[in-house]
């Protein structure tokens, strides 16, 4: 008998009906004589639908403690409802929130981290023949305290649960039926991956494929979880994510992601000082300000010029935080441009094989786009670009690196795959 962890995301979840098709799916995996705790996301829009209440009574900067006990209602809807079609099907089942389920999370409203799960109650329903349904992307702090953990977040609740019982298995349920080589939604001749490395799909994650969240993976890596994603509506195999996956002969680049919501911002005319770049981006983190590529241009008439990338979604805040640094840095100006994307080649073939970030630079300029910023590591290459042309680029990088299902995987030695 096998513990396995199921977890079924928002689009899965999205009306009654497929609630329902969810339970038989579920019922179906413990008939087969396995013992079953279940993960779920809120149903369908839910969580963007509360952020839009929240902004109409108030505004964009809505109190970070409301917000997560707003949030988290979406899911403890789902679980009750999940829980009572289990029943209806002939099986016991009991839901839980949370902190029901003992998660417990650092002190950190909108991107909690988990610290700790204690898992007795879920065991003991186990114990007790229970399917457990257990509420996603929520947890408790040591005050009591109701915390979220980031959006995506239930992949992370469903990997760290699977993490503290020791499951089998813990399968992610989403409406795609696998990992691809980038979004199959944008690309409709996109690669299903029998397999990936925790690594790649953690680079993979960490830079905009929304297929599991980042922390779910890097928690997934550290207590070497057995990780499948697969779709909830068909039975097709899905991709497994292990510690080291069989890559294909010939391909160096396994996937493509895009970040869509970046934007830059540059400080114009620095006098030459030491410690300015460490005046700027200590306030910015101090305000929790997550900064990505940074760029320092020569200096001229000892006046330097820096740049970079970060959310959208921070912009405003940023540059709030840098005019609040003129009179210590004394820049001569600070400019910005958003609606930007962030396009990246993810592979662990890339350490070895030469030629290959010249290739992206190549394929996008080939479509006359001008490359902003660039920034690469052993196993990524990622550049900012304008984001008009984002579905033409992703494309092109694809069929360039021999992705497309229809192309032949190219083969030989390294400069063949160039
Ligand atoms: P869920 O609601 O199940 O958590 P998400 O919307 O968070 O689902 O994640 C699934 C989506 O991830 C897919 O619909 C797909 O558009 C997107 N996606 C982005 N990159 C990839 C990729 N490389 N492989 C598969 N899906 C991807
Ligand atoms: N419901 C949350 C969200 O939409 C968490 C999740 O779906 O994983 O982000
Ligand atoms: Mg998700």
């Amino acid at each position: 008998m096998s513990l396995v962890v199921m977890k079924f995301g928002g689009s899965s979840v999205g009306d009654a009906e497929r609630m329902k098709r969810v339970a038989t799916r579920i019922v179906e995996r413990k008939r087969e004589g396995n013992r079953c705790v279940v993960v779920v996301s809120a149903m369908g829009d839910t969580t963007d639908d509360l952020i839009d209440l929240s902004r109409q009574i108030a505004g964009s900067t809505p109190p970070a403690r409301e917000m997560d006990m707003l949030l988290t209602t979406g899911e403890q809807m789902s679980v009750a409802l999940l829980a009572m079609a289990i029943r209806e099907l002939g099986e016991e089942a009991m839901s839980f929130t949370g902190w029901q389920a003992g998660i417990r999370t650092e002190a950190v409203h909108g991107k909690a981290r988990i610290q700790e799960i204690r898992p007795d109650r879920l065991l003991k329903a186990l114990e007790e023949d229970q399917i457990v349904v257990v509420a996603g992307f929520q947890g408790l702090t040591e005050d009591g305290e109701i915390t979220t953990l980031g959006r995506g977040g239930s992949d992370t609740t469903a990997v760290a649960v699977a993490a503290a019982i020791q499951a089998d298995l813990c399968e992610i349920y989403t409406d795609v039926d696998g990992v691809y080589s980038t979004d199959p939604r944008i690309v409709k001749v996109a690669r299903k991956l029998k397999e990936i490395s925790y690594d790649e799909m953690l680079e993979l994650a960490n830079l905009g494929a929304a297929v599991l969240h980042p922390r779910a993976v890097e928690c997934a890596k550290h207590n070497k979880v057995n990780l499948v994603v697969r779709s909830s509506f068909t039975h097709n195999e899905g991709t497994t994510v292990k510690e080291e996956a069989i890559m294909e002969q010939g391909i160096v680049v396994s996937g493509i992601a895009y970040d869509k919501n970046i934007a830059r911002i540059s400080i114009l005319g620095v006098p030459e000082r030491t410690g300015q770049l460490a005046a700027v981006f200590s306030a910015l983190a101090k305000e929790k300000i997550d900064v990505d590529i940074i760029v320092q241009s020569g200096i001229v008439e000892s006046q330097a010029e820096f740049s970079f990338s970060l959310s959208g979604t921070d912009v405003e805040r940023a540059l709030q935080v840098i005019e609040n640094l003129r009179p210590v840095v004394g820049f001569r100006s600070v400019t910005s441009e958003t609606g930007l994307v962030k396009v990246s080649i993810v592979g662990a073939g890339m350490v070895s094989t030469p030629g290959v970030a010249a290739k992206m630079f190549e394929t996008i300029s080939e479509l006359g786009i001008s490359i902003n910023m660039v920034s690469t590591s052993e196993i990524k290459t990622s550049c900012v670009i304008s984001g008009e042309r984002l579905h033409d680029v992703i494309q092109a990088l694809h069929t360039a690196y021999g992705l497309d299902t229809d192309s032949t995987v190219f083969v030989g030695g390294p400069s063949d795959r160039r």
